[in-house]
């Protein structure tokens, strides 16, 4: 393979370092050699290697976007702010039973809007319903075809869908059908996910992770064994986890032999370890935090998601305060209706800022850490993912500072996280090969994309329109027992900038 011996040879840009000045990074050259970062220095040699102006740029790492589902990218833009509970109700059917074409044409647009915005790795913690060797190698063979680098975590989970939700057992069976009341048992979709990641095992783009949908989804036999999986193929873990507020009174109420504790129950099942990485944690409480930070297990915060579907915000200084790693992750696209990792760095930022009225650390380097190194390491990847240095993959962005964003330029960190849209991006390079290249992707046509998915849609949206009128008459049901769910005090509070809650009946205590 020609790529494999290829060197590149990035001559002049600013070359983004956190171990360096994270305002003012040095300029020099970087050279690649296949799918990795072989020197960064002053005046390198152009022997043998294709050289590429990188001055007036700044080379950034590639985004890693720790918590993603392509399974609904077709939906972007059909959803207003809606309570997640609500939103599951028409989203979940329609990332279910698709075809193989819509499976690739989600898989691509996602992957493409992605990489566009320098995400050189989405973990896609993916719904695939049905769990099909064929839509595994549609997804896997999809994230090669455009050179999109992915964690892959097909979801498993064997307490259906309607089990998410505390006091769905009152709902009408037809509402509770809506939501969902089947799933696999427990032992076949663990032998399928062994079985995948035996069949095309990770290498090149691809790396598996372990994806459990959530604890209130999984018995403790689905929670071991896919604790057990994860030692075996050594291997990160991603599980949703207290994302809203029916979530925390569901551990609260129903998981007393675990002290009202997801983060008890998934360590009592074997799962709270240095391979958990727990998404969104809204509702964690600080006593978790201090359980998560001596595990060395982590949280995947995505506050555009958690803010749209009203889940509320995650005490992320604590968990800082707390020790635990984090990483960023911009959930699904009808959720928060794009992959933007600048979205997310600087939701992270201001987010904190109000947590907080005291003058405290600058965050926006940190925020930049968490987007990549942190992403990394939520996989295990975190001395081949996430920095410029020799050794790791070349994965990064080539940011073109004439944009009206870098004028002037006073900070690469606070601009690439307070400024900088994914706007002035116009190279990006993936395990050493360059798939944007002044802003058009090289891998695949995008025109015909374009076609191909405008044609789609004409099915896809009468599809989408029959879907939210089948839902109307469940909403009277979802809205009482969410109220319950309001009524009821949890003892924490994750809402801010209201004295009180009380438009639609809702009232926190
Ligand atoms: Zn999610």
């Amino acid at each position: 393979m020609k790529n494999r011996t290829d060197k590149k040879l990035y001559k002049g840009g600013l070359i983004f370092d956190h171990d360096g000045d994270v305002h003012r990074p040095i300029a020099a050259d970087l050279l690649t050699e296949g799918d990795r970062i072989k020197k960064v220095g002053a005046n390198i040699s152009t022997e043998g290697a294709d050289v590429i102006d990188a001055s007036d740029h700044i080379l950034v790492p590639g985004m890693i976007n720790a918590h993603y589902h392509s399974h609904d990218t077709l939906c972007r833009g059909l959803f207003e702010e809606l309570p997640l509970e609500f939103w599951l109700l028409y989203t979940l059917p329609l990332g279910a039973f698709r075809s193989k074409e819509e499976i690739r044409l989600r898989t691509l647009v996602g992957a493409l809007e992605s990489m566009r915005c320098g995400i050189t790795t989405v973990q896609d913690m993916l719904g695939l319903i049905p769990l099909t060797e064929e839509n595994v190698d549609v997804v896997i063979d999809t994230y090669a075809e455009i050179g999109e680098r992915v964690i892959f975590a097909p979801m498993v989970f064997d307490i259906p869908a309607v089990g998410m939700i505390r006091h769905s057992e009152e709902l009408p069976v037809h509402v509770q059908e809506m939501l969902g009341t089947s799933a696999l048992d427990c032992k076949t979709q663990l032998n399928f996910i062994d079985h995948q990641i035996k069949r095309r095992p990770s290498g090149g783009l691809l790396h598996w992770a372990i994806g459990p949908f959530a604890p209130q989804r999984c018995s403790p036999e689905l929670i071991r064994g896919c604790a057990e999986l994860a030692d075996i193929h050594d291997l990160g873990i991603y599980i949703h986890t207290y994302e809203t507020r029916s979530q925390v009174l569901m551990a609260r109420e129903k998981y007393t032999e675990n002290g009202g504790s997801f983060i008890r129950y998934m360590d009592a099942n074997g799962m709270l370890s240095h391979r958990l990485n727990i998404a969104h944690s809204v509702w964690l409480s600080r006593e978790e935090m201090d359980m998560m930070a001596e595990a060395d297990a982590g949280a995947v915060l995505c506050h555009n998601s958690n803010m749209k579907l009203k889940s509320g915000v995650s005490p992320m200084l604590d968990m800082r305060s707390a020790g635990m790693r984090l990483g960023l992750g911009c959930d699904n696209c009808s959720g928060s209706d794009v992959q933007n990792m600048f979205q997310a760095m600087k939701s992270f930022c201001m987010l904190g800022a109000i947590s907080d009225p005291m003058p405290g650390s600058e965050l926006s380097h940190h925020a930049l850490r968490y987007a990549t190194l942190g992403g990394a390491r939520t996989a295990l990847l975190e001395n081949e993912l996430g920095a410029l240095k020799p050794g790791y993959k070349a994965d990064f962005m080539m940011i073109d500072m004439s944009d009206v964003g870098w004028i002037p330029y006073n900070s690469a960190s606070r601009q690439l996280v307070y400024t900088e849209t994914g706007r002035a991006i116009d190279n990006v390079v993936i395990d050493g090969k360059i798939v944007i290249q002044n802003r058009k992707c090289t891998t695949i046509d995008e025109d015909i994309l374009r076609a191909e998915v405008r044609d789609h849609m004409k099915s896809f949206i009468p599809e989408y329109e029959d879907i939210v009128h089948s839902r109307k008459e469940a909403i009277p049901f979802m809205l009482k027992a969410h109220q319950r769910v309001w009524n009821t005090d949890v003892g924490l509070r994750r809402f801010i900038a209201r004295t009180h809650y009380g438009d639609g009946g809702l009232n926190e205590t």
